[in-house]
């Protein structure tokens, strides 16, 4: 394939010619594409079906527990010891909540944030200062909607093949003890898909001994089971890595099955240290007087233990694989080499991350929203939606089906290369105008 690098200024109006019209053709074709969030389809739903009636009017939990009524805080002890299994922590350092991690999220943070992480809540962290995460980038626009709403600052660090880059985020840690957290998306991150390596999974376990006081990692374990491929990379047990640290309370572990069996209405948990869900139950008492224990007993029920989660989630791999295949083989197919941009090949998760060259992001998404392509916003895998150099975008490929998803790659393709041919000879016309 010709790099742009390489082409000529005639080769260059060449293709924009061509391109401009597969552009216009696409146009009347009225496409209403959506590659935006990462959904489960029907078909993934449909997985999950079985939910509906399993419990047959049985109310009662393991111990006889009628879950139909209040308290329970924390729980039920056979979802504990289901889900304390994907964390890898003990039952007792489980906390089984309600459908939405990121709702648990919130809560730990804006816990720590305004009330205190300690036995009796006190020492809130704003009562230090302005409050800072680290926010490894590009990541997951939500955990930065939750810094952003609650008013704590967010500092970017780059991320590579092997998780964020440990050297800058000791070196901020050791720096200010007003950075209290970082948030993490170790196993197909969102968006990249890359899976931290045992060498960053150990260095964050230690960030605890490092920082200031009450710092907690969020490490947000969304895509823990969710591989693609038998042979997908694993993570390092983060929890054990702690145990042997002594750094239990800086960690803060986090799943949920939302896309596992239903996304609006799975179960999310959370594993730490006793003391840390003590704090937490507290903080809980007051927003609610239990969670759904009917969903989490259907969910147990469901799902069983942890081998037939896994053959449940080979099902997922089935349904998704494809479609991450036919995405990566066209962009393989059609840009590898022409130097217009690069591609996460992930192993499992939700998503691909792809960079256009610098500057064309922006463009390249309102080109695609142009012909009925919608794509996530440009920027929204950096905080406050700023990608300094606008050229990450994240493409969301489970919701839609294959035939639409090849549709959409292809039109985004063409705004990829259109975008890209554009900058280029105008940055021609740059050079010879200043030339003259
Ligand atoms: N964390 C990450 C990294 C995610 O990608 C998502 C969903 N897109 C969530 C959390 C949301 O999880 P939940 O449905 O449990 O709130």
């Amino acid at each position: 394939m010709l790099h742009i690098d390489e082409a000529t200024e005639q080769e260059l109006v060449a293709m924009q010619v061509e391109l401009e019209n597969s552009y216009q053709s696409l146009k009347k074709a009225n496409l209403k594409l959506d590659l935006t969030r990462g959904k489960p389809n029907t078909d993934q739903l449909a997985l999950s079906s079985d939910l509906d009636g399993i419990l047959d009017g049985d109310y009662r939990g393991e111990d006889g527990t009628d879950l139909q009524n209040y308290g329970g805080l924390d729980g039920i002890t056979e979802a504990k010891l289901l889900f304390s299994q994907i964390l890898d922590v003990s039952t007792e350092n489980t906390l089984i909540g309600g459908n939405s991690s990121l709702t648990l999220m919130f809560q730990l943070v804006d816990h720590a944030l305004n009330y205190g992480i300690d036995d009796n809540c006190l020492n809130a962290w704003k009562n230090e200062g302005q409050v800072k995460f680290i926010c490894p980038v590009p990541g997951y626009d939500r955990h930065f909607s939750v810094c952003e709403y609650l008013g704590i600052k967010m500092i970017p660090v780059t991320v590579d093949d092997n998780g964020p880059d440990m050297n800058q985020v000791e070196s901020l840690l050791k720096s200010d003890p007003l950075i209290k957290g970082i948030w993490c998306v170790p196993r197909f991150s969102n968006p990249t898909g890359i899976v931290y390596s045992t060498e960053t999974v150990r260095r964050i376990a230690q960030l605890g001994n490092i920082a200031g006081p009450n710092f907690r990692v969020i490490w947000d374990n969304a895509y823990a089971v969710h591989s693609l491929y038998d042979n997908a990379p694993e993570l390092l047990s983060i929890a054990e890595c702690t145990r042997e640290y002594g750094t239990e309370d800086s960690v803060y572990l986090i799943g949920s099955t939302s896309k596992i069996t239903f996304a609006s209405a799975g179960v999310a948990f959370v594993g730490s240290s006793r003391s840390n869900l003590d704090s937490f139950n507290k903080h809980l008492s007051i927003q609610t007087i239990g969670p759904d224990k009917i969903n989490q007993r259907r969910h147990v029920l469901f799902l069983k233990d942890m081998a037939n989660l896994k053959a449940h989630m080979q099902k997922h791999a089935n349904i998704l694989r494809p479609r991450f295949e036919t995405v990566i083989a066209l962009l393989e197919h059609n840009l590898a080499g022409s130097g217009m941009g690069q591609w996460s090949e992930p192993k499992g998760g939700y998503f691909i991350s792809f960079d256009s060259l610098s500057g064309l992001a922006k463009e390249i998404v309102a080109m695609a929203g142009g012909i009925g392509v919608k794509l996530t916003p440009a920027g929204a895998t950096f905080p406050k939606g700023e990608d300094p150099k606008d050229s990450n975008i994240r493409l969301a490929p489970s919701f839609d089906s294959v035939t639409n998803i090849e549709l959409a790659i292809q039109a985004f393709i063409i705004c990829v290369k259109l975008a890209s041919v554009r900058q280029r000879l105008a940055s021609e016309a740059g050079i010879s105008k200043n030339a003259g």
